[in-house]
């Protein structure tokens, strides 16, 4: 739409699109207002909106993806998260165990993460664990030691749902969802999260293209829900030195193709606790939105992914060091607004 385009202008077209049996997706850009389309199974004739007025142009969307590519979008899209913002210049750190193991451990680990000047606290409450006999996740009352940790320190929270039972708790308990990297084309999951209103963090599949990870974004989008940040969490090679084979280049690419903002996932990518904050580094060096990072105070008793955790000392010591990295691609540190703000 043109940026003088008026209310009834858009309102004209997008009871074209629903009399077309199609979904009209209007997303505000900081000119202007796009109305995306879905639904149709066959090109749209554009003369149906062509000489309407407040249309500018009609764009037939030459991806498979339609509402999470730049065509769709030209500007990045903020994802807001409690009170920070992911995407669009920002660098946001999220931190804090693979798993929620007890209200003391998680309580110091956030608090920890906090006082290094993390901006989210991440912790799974469900966890997909390869063998059947490996912990678990503590379930509800993982949540519930999440929602404490942050009413204590302020930070929002993020933990993984699995499935239909845990979305509704992780919605009912956290800011944002996560998707781990083995339900990336859970189809009805997807779907589901795109009926709720919180933010999702969406990790790319161990074996899966950019285009895939792209294709499971827009199943969310497709259902209404915008505010999707994806996650690079290194996918699987011939490489066997690390847990995977962090693809940095991935950040480049869905820069390119999408207006979703992006992070990396060290922790994941290299399984190795040394290797994680210089690739945590590279990351912010390639201009990544941000990262996510496990960590953990006593790893050598962690009940999950203990040999990737690093310290808190650690941790604060890349936000030590992000300053000097950031600048080369134009970001900042992100910063907290007051919730609510
Ligand atoms: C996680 O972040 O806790 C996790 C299980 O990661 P992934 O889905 O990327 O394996
Ligand atoms: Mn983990």
């Amino acid at each position: 739409m043109t940026a003088a385009a008026t209310r009834q202008d858009l309102d004209r077209v997008t009871a074209i699109i629903e009399e077309k049996g199609y979904r009209p997706h209007p997303i505000p850009g900081a000119q202007r207002v796009a109305i995306g389309v879905t639904g149709n199974t066959e090109p749209i004739n554009p003369v149906l909106f062509e000489n309407l007025p407040g249309v500018l142009e009609v764009i037939s969307v030459s991806h498979p993806y339609k509402l999470v590519g730049r065509e769709a979008k030209p500007e990045d899209t903020i994802v807001r998260v409690g009170g920070v913002g992911i995407g669009g210049g920002s660098f946001v750190v999220i931190a804090g165990p693979c798993a929620v193991e007890s209200p003391e451990r998680t309580l110091a680990v956030a608090r920890a993460v906090k006082e290094a000047g993390a901006h989210i606290l991440r912790g799974g409450a469900f966890k997909p664990r390869t063998s059947p006999y490996s912990f678990q996740g503590m379930g509800k009352a993982g949540l519930e030691i999440l929602a404490a940790a942050r009413r204590e320190t302020g930070l929002p929270v993020v933990s993984e749902a699995m499935d239909e039972a845990s979305l509704e708790l992780v919605v009912e308990y956290c800011d944002m969802i996560q998707i781990g990297a083995r339900s990336m084309q859970n189809f009805p999951l997807l779907r589901r999260c795109g009926r709720t209103s919180k933010p999702v963090l969406l990790k790319r599949g161990m074996a899966a293209t950019v285009e895939e990870l792209l294709m499971a974004a827009e199943y969310i989008l497709a259902e209404g829900n915008y505010n999707v940040v994806l996650c690079e969490r290194g996918i699987r090679t011939f490489s066997d030195h690390c847990r995977n084979t962090l693809d940095l280049a991935a950040v480049l690419t869905v820069q390119r193709l999408s207006h979703l903002p992006i992070i990396i996932d060290p922790s994941h990518a290299t399984g190795r606790r040394h290797k994680v904050i210089p690739m945590a580094r590279a990351g912010a060096a390639v201009g990544a939105d941000g990262v996510m990072i496990e960590v953990h105070q006593n790893p050598g008793n962690a009940l999950s992914d203990g040999v990737q955790a690093v310290m808190p000392a650690e941790l604060a010591q890349l936000m030590a060091q992000l300053p000097a990295i950031l600048p080369l691609t134009g970001r900042r540190l992100a910063e907290m607004l007051a919730i609510g703000a």
